[in-house]
């Protein structure tokens, strides 16, 4: 099974190029898009552990005076206790409190900031509004305060990062506006020690509850947008439009991701991979042998069918998830292969499926044909990719003679020590323990098993040369030849007759082949991995179970050789035509085995799939 590819590739990123630059050199580190916000039980730690001891360098250029408490009915937060404050005389209450506004209007906090940490944001209001309406109270109070932004122009704890909230949602609505989508979230990428700096101060001035710089700063940027956003709802999860606002560069970089559509396919041609096949020779960057395509086969099922799809969607690419593949020379049939196409940057989501169906089927020209194609997500990928479907085959072969020796190769005892003993169907099921021993080579799932196929040849004349006489007797004894003679003239004898001539066994009857094909039904068989894949899978020992077989016939044709077909439903992962043919002993039984005739495989077709 192949990794479901990640969309988090391709980011695009849009530059602000009249933005400020921010001065830092820190490493960005933090990367969440969201950021969770404190819980009033983390500040209580936080203020249990007493913050007054923090040394603090903001403090060594102010003078810090006793700040009267005022008692005007603000004073009321549960969080700072009596007993604290008369303890700690130098220290500056928190916002809600008039002191602590008046402390943070002091410092050069802004506007935005005042109203996040200030603890007095009415539902209707904005930051920015509550922030001015605290300001205001406080200059009421203190105008002297009231050029505080003048003396003190770096909001200490946004370094007036909310100030270019609005010139933020204007990028993030241009670089969006070419792309179609519902659903968009947002994030901010903020140097961690900016994050951790303001944290230290939102703790010991700002309100309790006050959002955090990254979430508060999301939220004043989505209230901009929501204002120009129509039809596009901003989410925190399964996104389509990802954007990502990078605060030391003003820039903000997009993460589209993909679309993904579901259907079935029919695959009513040979010779057609499922997916895009990178020419051999030159790797995909196009040679001559593959005509500049870059493609071993021109026509792929995921091409055929993403590639009319690209235009629809404007995307970029396609990436192709089938509930597994058939090999490229069998067609595929039925109701046909459930299939998840992935279309990759699209600018366009909402499109007409039966059209789109229509247009594919059209431009495929008969090799294949789709059905039920909707629009799908990220998680049926997972779904299709691991659901281990049951097929039925329909499969075509021709009744030959099978000799005796090739009889003895069908039937070659199996070693079963071997056998794999994950089965299929049971999802994430632990291979046993056994298999896992510490220097037990049997165990290596890399390492080709022995050769359990013992092929009767005749010696040839270096091997009788290395033989001593009385050895030589013994064989030409018995092969039933004469004894007497030189070695010379024993070794010449024992070549000329040469192995046995082939005794064919004889051809069953049509009955007999009907009979056991159904008889077939309910078997499980042992199969070695077959030669042709053995340079992808595992050299082992896979227990199979046929299912059903039905539709058995046979046809004799005009050169007098039968050839049969039926339909067989078997287990995930069974090689059919081996299953038939017998692959040289490596499948066991094989029907070949059973009926004692070499079946010649001529096509196969997966029937259906029986899933979903
Ligand atoms: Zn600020
Ligand atoms: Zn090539």
């Amino acid at each position: 099974m192949t990794a479901v590819s990640s969309s988090m590739s391709a980011f695009r990123t849009y530059r602000c190029l009249w933005g400020w630059p921010r001065e830092s050199g820190d490493v960005m580190t933090e990367k969440k898009p969201d950021e969770p916000e404190d819980s009033d039980e983390d500040w209580m730690k936080y203020a249990n552990a007493g913050f007054g001891e923090t040394d603090y360098s903001l403090w060594d250029d102010e003078e810090v005076t006793e700040v009267p408490i005022e008692a005007d009915g603000d004073w009321d937060d549960a969080d700072e206790s009596p007993d604290q404050l008369s303890t700690h005389m130098e220290e500056i209450p928190r916002a809600p409190s008039p002191a602590g506004h008046k402390h943070l209007v002091r410092i050069g906090t802004c506007d935005h900031c005042l109203g996040r940490l200030g603890g007095k944001k009415r539902f209707e209001q904005s930051l920015e509004e509550s922030g001015i309406e605290i300001r205001n109270l406080v200059t009421e109070r203190d105008s002297h305060l009231s050029d505080a932004r003048t003396e003190q122009p770096l909001c200490p704890f946004c370094e007036n990062l909310y100030e270019e909230s609005e010139l933020l949602a204007d990028i993030i609505f241009d670089s969006i506006s070419p792309y179609e989508l519902s659903r968009l979230q947002l994030g901010a990428r903020i140097p961690k020690d900016q994050i951790e700096h303001e944290e230290e101060m939102r703790k010991r001035f700002g309100a309790g509850g006050s959002d955090a710089l990254k979430s508060g700063l999301v939220r004043v940027i989505a209230q901009h947008l929501n204002k120009r956003l129509e039809g596009v709802t901003l989410v925190n999860d399964k996104p389509q439009v990802l954007a990502l606002i990078d605060v030391l560069t003003l820039t903000v970089e997009l993460d589209i991701r993909a679309h993904y559509l579901y259907g079935r396919y029919l695959k009513l041609e040979r010779g057609i991979p499922q997916t895009r096949w990178p020419c051999r020779a030159c790797k995909g960057r196009g040679c001559q042998r593959c005509e500049q395509s870059g493609l071993q086969y021109k026509k792929s099922v995921q091409d055929l069918i993403g590639n009319p799809l690209l235009g629809l969607f404007e995307a970029d690419e396609h990436a192709f998830h089938g509930m597994g593949r058939e090999d490229i020379d069998v067609r595929c049939m039925g109701r046909g292969r459930p299939f998840v196409i992935e279309m990759k940057e699209p600018k366009i989501r909402s499109i007409d499926a039966a059209k789109a169906m229509e247009l594919i089927n059209k431009e495929a020209d008969g090799s294949i044909k789709i059905t039920g194609l909707r629009d799908s997500n990220r998680s049926e990928v997972v779904r299709v990719k691991d659901t281990p479907a049951e097929k039925s085959y329909t499969i075509r072969f021709r009744i030959l003679p099978l000799s005796e020796e090739e009889m003895k190769v069908l039937t070659a005892p199996v070693d079963l020590t071997h056998v794999d003993v994950q089965e299929r169907g049971g999802k994430g099921k632990k291979k046993s323990s056994k298999r896992k021993r510490r220097g037990d080579k049997k165990n290596d799932h890399k390492k080709p098993l022995p050769s359990v196929i013992d092929v009767p040849v005749g010696p040839d004349e270096a091997t009788l040369k290395a033989m001593k006489k009385p050895e030589l007797v013994a064989m030409a004894e018995e092969m039933k030849l004469k004894k007497s003679g030189t070695k010379p003239e024993l070794i010449e004898r024992i070549l000329a007759a040469g192995p046995p001539a082939p005794t064919y066994l004889d051809l069953p009857e049509n009955d007999e082949i009907l009979e056991t094909i159904t008889k077939l039904s309910g078997v499980k068989l042992a199969q070695r991995t077959p030669e042709r894949v053995a340079h992808r899978r595992a050299d082992l020992i896979r227990r199979r179970t046929v299912y059903e077989t039905s539709n058995p016939t046979i046809e004799m044709m005009e050169d007098g050789v039968r050839e049969v077909e039926f339909t067989l439903r078997c287990e995930s992962g069974t090689y059919v035509k081996e299953t038939v043919h017998g692959d040289g002993g490596r499948t066991q039984p094989s029907l070949s085995s059973l009926i004692k005739a070499k079946c010649e495989v001529l096509w196969l077709d997966v029937g259906d799939i029986h899933a979903d």
